[in-house]
């Protein structure tokens, strides 16, 4: 339980950075890095001028345990020499306090500095190390408020058999001391106020450079529906913007021209409807305005049939198209031999191309991973088309080939009318017709090439179209190769 905590802990911190503004997180950022900077100089300029401070006191202690060692070294009968050294020479110094004391290995005081026994008693000394001279002294706090360096060392008798003598010796450092404190409250004044200018920079930054991200949005609010028209691009962005208003362009262009296929569909579909059911209302009207007989009654129920047969195909090729806008759209692929299923939709169209006097010819070989009713769907609504816009005498060619990376390709090739090339863009749209397009189906839908790009784009597909007017039309549909999952992305 408390290992999850402790788990769950920095997580949370985590989720709080992220919740946080880029202006609040870009002045926490740049203020803290500057705050971390300025403290480690300030902290090494501290230490430094203390540690030069306290070697010199240190050197200076260090000098004159040297010099009282060699004297005892070297004159050691010469008292005159030591009480000068030791009792005149400190007390006449009146730039540096420092005091030196003489003992013997009795701790019996021999010499010191006049006074030095109250100021800095013996008891206050650390310990001496056996003949050496210390590198750095001890800090002692009189109690008084005044500080000393003190320094203890054994110094050697020139005389054999003497034991060795004990050397005291201490600085005044009160004034180094003050110094220091004074260095420092000018540290932490300027430390102080130097987190808050940056603080305040930090702020300051932050806001003026998520400037334009305010413009951003600002320029991105005032598109609405009605003004999809508008872009942010032209403006002059900063380099990191720039992409991003580029990309938020191009979103609008699909979201435009999204609309408007879409208000036109809206259009075309309220078009569709109104025409066969004004059919139906008029049939209905003719019939009721004067007593029928049995068979005229008969030929208007027909004929309604006609026309409610027609409604159900289109609002089943809508009810189609909309499931398979739908996120995901499953679908049932198993593995056909392609050229059979083609010559199957051929069979079952063979009759009417014969009517028609056209040809159909089939070629080629492939399996395919697919859903066989969609597949004979997309195939029968090409070569519908085709049978269509086809005049007589001409011929129909449905090839299938498997190119060198897998991928099935199934054309359907008509020496018919071909369409203009203005039109190609959008003969995939839902209800477009190529206007006015001399079809010998009598109730052209506009819906037939929006399935086929429907059932292309669930099995991953595409389908393409070449066209040249007067020599025909070329359709391909283009299966990938390898299909990994049963649902398709739309
Ligand atoms: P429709 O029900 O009108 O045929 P489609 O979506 O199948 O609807 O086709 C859209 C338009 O594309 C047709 O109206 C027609 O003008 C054109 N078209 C489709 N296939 C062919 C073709 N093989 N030859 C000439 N024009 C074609």
């Amino acid at each position: 339980m408390s290992s999850k905590n402790a788990l769950s802990k920095p997580r949370a911190w985590r989720n709080l950075f992220r919740t946080w503004s880029i202006a609040r997180r870009l002045t926490v950022l740049y203020a803290g890095s500057s705050v971390l900077m300025l403290v480690l100089a300030t902290a090494y300029l501290y230490w430094s001028l203390v540690d030069n401070l306290d070697r010199e006191a240190s050197a200076f202690l260090a000098n004159e345990i040297q010099e009282c060692r060699r004297l005892l070294h070297e004159h050691p009968d010469d008292e005159r020499l030591l009480s000068y050294e030791i009792q005149i020479e400190t007390a006449a110094n009146k730039l540096i306090k420092y005091y030196l004391r003489l003992l013997d290995n009795q701790g019996r005081i021999l010499l010191e500095t006049p006074g030095m026994g109250d100021i800095v008693p013996v008891a206050s000394f650390p310990a001496a190390i056996a003949a050496a001279v210390p590198v750095r002294g001890t800090v002692w706090n009189s109690g008084t408020g005044t500080s000393y360096l003190l320094m203890s060392s054994l110094a050697q008798v020139g005389m054999e058999g003497i034991p060795p003598r004990l050397l005291h010796a201490a600085l005044d450092i009160s004034t180094d001391e003050a110094l220091i404190a004074a260095y420092r409250r000018k540290l932490i004044a300027v430390v102080a106020s130097c987190i808050l200018f940056s603080c305040a920079a930090g702020v300051f930054v932050a806001r003026r450079g998520l400037q334009p991200v305010k413009a951003i949005t600002r320029a991105t609010d005032r598109i609405t529906a009605s003004q999809l028209h508008e872009r942010i691009g032209e403006y002059a962005w900063p380099e990191e913007l720039a992409s991003l208003a580029r990309s938020f362009d191009q979103m609008l262009d699909r979201l435009e021209d999204s609309f408007s296929r879409l208000s036109r569909f809206s259009a075309d579909l309220a078009h569709e409807l109104r025409t066969p059911i004004n059919n139906l209302r008029g049939e209905a009207g003719v019939a009721l305005s004067q007593t029928r007989t049995s068979d005229e009654y008969r030929r208007t129920l027909e004929s309604s049939l006609e026309e409610y047969a027609r409604l159900s195909r289109l609002i089943d090729n809508l009810l189609f198209l909309a499931r398979a806008d739908g996120p995901i759209t499953g679908i049932t692929r198993t593995a056909c031999d392609v050229r059979k299923a083609i010559e199957g939709v051929r069979e079952y169209y063979e009759a009417l191309a014969a009517d028609r006097g056209i040809e159909i010819v089939c070629g080629g070989e492939a399996t395919l991973q697919a859903d066989p009713v969609l597949f004979r769907q997309a195939i029968s609504n090409l070569l519908a088309n085709a049978l269509n816009y086809t005049p007589r005498g001409g011929t129909v060619s449905m090839n299938v080939r498997q190119q060198d990376d897998r991928t099935v390709e199934v054309t359907v090739t008509d020496t018919g009318l071909g369409i203009p090339a203005a039109h190609l863009p959008r003969i995939f749209d839902r209800f477009y017709r190529v206007d006015p397009a001399p079809s010998q189906q009598p109730n052209p839908s506009g819906l037939g090439l929006a399935i086929v790009k429907s059932i292309m784009a669930l099995h991953g597909g595409a389908v393409s179209v070449q066209s040249e007017v007067g020599k025909g039309s070329t359709f391909t549909v283009r299966f990938p190769p390898a299909v990994v999952s049963t649902a398709a992305r739309r």
